[in-house]
């Protein structure tokens, strides 16, 4: 499934070039055009969707196994994995991708902000039981 208009989806076409680092049937690992640090890499599946829970479950799991890969080649003790979906989440491009960003020092590579809140365990319990709920139906 390929989208015409899709950046993504055009460098898996070959019709954009890209740096690879990795690359098979149902996903692609190329360098950021604008990395946040030297490394900063791209996990891609080949398959035309803008959230990660849209997509089919045998590309999350290729996405998985190249994540591994990735890492461990880029051998860094500090990094992190980040994946937007949706606008107000941070998503540029609307074809699912994953970020893996080496984070060499503390001015470099990610900035991340938790705005961590107070919850009360009653509240929690239940959440979980909703969010359960809904993943046993899904089961
Ligand atoms: P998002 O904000 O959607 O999570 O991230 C999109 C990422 O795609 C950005 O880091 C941006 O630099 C990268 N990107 C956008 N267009 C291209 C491109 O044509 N080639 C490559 N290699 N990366 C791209
Ligand atoms: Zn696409």
């Amino acid at each position: 499934m390929n989208n015409d208009n899709c950046v993504f989806c055009r460098i898996a076409n070959g019709e954009i070039p890209a740096h690879f680092v990795y690359n098979d049937d149902d996903v692609m690992a190329i360098l950021d055009i604008n990395p946040v640090a030297k490394g900063h890499m791209l996990v891609i599946p080949k398959y035309h969707a803008k959230y990660y829970h849209e997509l089919p479950e045998k590309y999350a799991k290729k996405i998985a196994t190249t994540l591994l890969l990735v890492t461990k080649a880029l051998e860094a003790e500090n990094y992190n994995i980040l994946q937007n979906n949706g606008k107000l989440a941070g998503q540029e491009v609307p074809h699912v991708h994953f970020h893996v960003i080496p984070k060499p020092s503390k001015d470099e590579g990610l900035g991340i902000r938790f705005p961590s809140k107070q919850e009360t365990s009653e509240a929690l319990t239940e959440l979980a039981k909703e969010i359960k709920e809904k993943i046993d139906k899904l089961l």
